[in-house]
């Protein structure tokens, strides 16, 4: 991580169009890889292990592992949501298995069908799997917390709620610790304490952030949450994404706002601006009547920019 301060993950290919009705064409998506990997986006969540029948739109992830491998340039990233997926994951050679469950137990049933504990037995045995799969040793296993802000089911949710889950993860090996504001819910404040908090529970491990902008706070929350010491933040390029539950809602971050974001803050995030608007025009041009977000790639840099990775 010499070359950059912070590490940006791309999650579009697997937030952004699991949320679109259209299904991008592989070739479309393994041409968006390349052209992120041209930009320098140092992480990619490529697709998720889930059954086909429930997400078509991401049926093709294992090609596109193949595919990352092959051209090589960034970190390999998947979803996975229980053992099964992490097999298949482990199988398609990735770097890193992005294991996700809701603090929010309403919430895990919904999505997962599992308990909150039901889910913390996968991902331990997930642990255990990498552990003692020959050549998945250096395969990292995340943990990853949904709903750390509030539920659209269970409302509030305790912050006594995601310390507790945070702390079994990280008991249980996880190699990070992921927090993520599913619906938009978060303010900075709240980003603040809580990230505080768990990076103080992680005791070195690292902690990730991905915010969805709904309300307009994304890149407010990513602030406070980088701030506080978080080393990963996750966007989508153009905003992709959204909920069918939340006409007009934005998905992620929008990861072109956040690389001009840090890189006018000085923060080096390793990442090409220029490169980077190039691989949202891949996206856009495959994206069919498809809404994107975001504002720089309207405004354009000031007038003499230099972003913090070419001074
Ligand atoms: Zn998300």
């Amino acid at each position: 991580m010499a070359d950059r301060d912070i590490t940006v993950q791309e999650v579009g290919p697997r937030d952004g169009l699991q949320a679109t009705d259209i299904i991008m064409p592989t070739q479309a998506k393994v041409a968006w890889l390349e052209a992120l990997a041209n930009s320098g986006m140092p992480q990619v969540q490529v697709g998720s292990f889930v059954p086909p029948k429930l997400m078509p739109q991401l049926a093709d992830t294992a090609e596109l592992v193949a595919a990352a491998r092959a051209r090589g340039g960034f970190e390999i990233t998947v979803l996975v949501p229980n053992l099964k997926g992490a097999e298949r994951a482990i199988a398609a050679g990735v770097d890193q298995i992005n294991f996700v469950m809701s603090v929010s137990e309403p919430h895990n049933l919904n999505n997962v069908r599992k308990t909150r504990e039901e889910s913390l037995d996968e991902f331990g045995a997930i642990v255990a799997l990498r552990n003692a799969t020959p050549g998945a040793r250096g395969v990292k296993v995340s943990g990853g917390l949904a709903t750390c802000f509030g539920c659209t089911i269970q409302g509030a949710v305790p912050e006594a709620d995601v310390f507790h889950y945070a702390g079994r993860l990280k008991a249980l090996g996880a190699d990070k610790i992921g927090l993520a504001d599913t619906v938009g819910y978060g303010n900075p404040t709240q980003v603040k304490r809580i990230y505080t908090e768990v990076l103080d529970i992680a005791g070195g491990t690292p902690v990730g952030a991905h915010f969805h902008d709904t309300r307009g706070l994304g890149l407010a929350n990513c602030f406070a949450a980088f701030e506080a010491g978080a080393s990963t933040l996750d966007g989508a390029q153009g905003g992709l994404g959204g909920c069918p539950y939340a006409p007009g809602a934005t998905g992620n971050v929008v990861t072109e706002d956040l690389v001009f974001m840090l890189e006018s803050m000085g923060v080096r995030t390793g990442i090409n601006l220029d490169r980077l608007l190039a691989a949202r025009a891949v996206m856009a041009a495959h994206l069919g009547d498809e809404p994107t977000h975001g504002t720089f790639v309207k405004a354009g840099p000031p007038k003499g920019f230099v972003p913090a990775t070419a001074a």
